[in-house]
């Protein structure tokens, strides 16, 4: 996908603030850091959003998400996370190739919901 700025992201043509990456995703920090360290887990290869995937893709990239919530949160001290996911434009969706939103929580008025 050409235009699509995530697999520009992913091949190193845009830059990013890279949290962790492995074989089959690459988590960085989003632009808009809605708390400390609002961190986006995606895979490398291209989808839509969730509505394309199958199962199993879904659940290899649900698969990392310990991994990766747990060094956030250990290496900024934050106290919990909230995982945010939008499908479709109606839902939120603004990047259209699939992303899971980790969001670390510090207090409960820390600027997000
Ligand atoms: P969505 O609204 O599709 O769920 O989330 C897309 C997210 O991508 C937004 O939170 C936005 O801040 C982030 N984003 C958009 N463009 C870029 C970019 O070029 N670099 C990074 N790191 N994040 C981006
Ligand atoms: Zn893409």
């Amino acid at each position: 996908m050409e235009t699509c700025i995530f697999c520009k992201i992913i091949a190193g043509e845009i830059p990013s603030t890279k949290v962790y990456e492995d074989d089959e995703v690459v988590a960085f920090l989003d632009i808009t850091q809605t708390t400390k360290g609002h961190t986006l887990l995606v895979p490398k290869k291209h989808y839509r959003n969730l509505l394309a995937m199958t199962g199993e893709e879904v659940g290899a990239l649900f698969s990392k998400v310990p991994q990766v919530a747990n060094q956030l949160v250990d290496n900024l001290g934050a106290k919990g996370l909230n995982i945010l996911q939008n499908n479709e434009e109606v839902a939120g969706q603004t990047v259209f190739h699939t992303h899971l939103h980790l969001i670390p929580r510090y207090a409960e008025n820390d600027g997000f919901i």
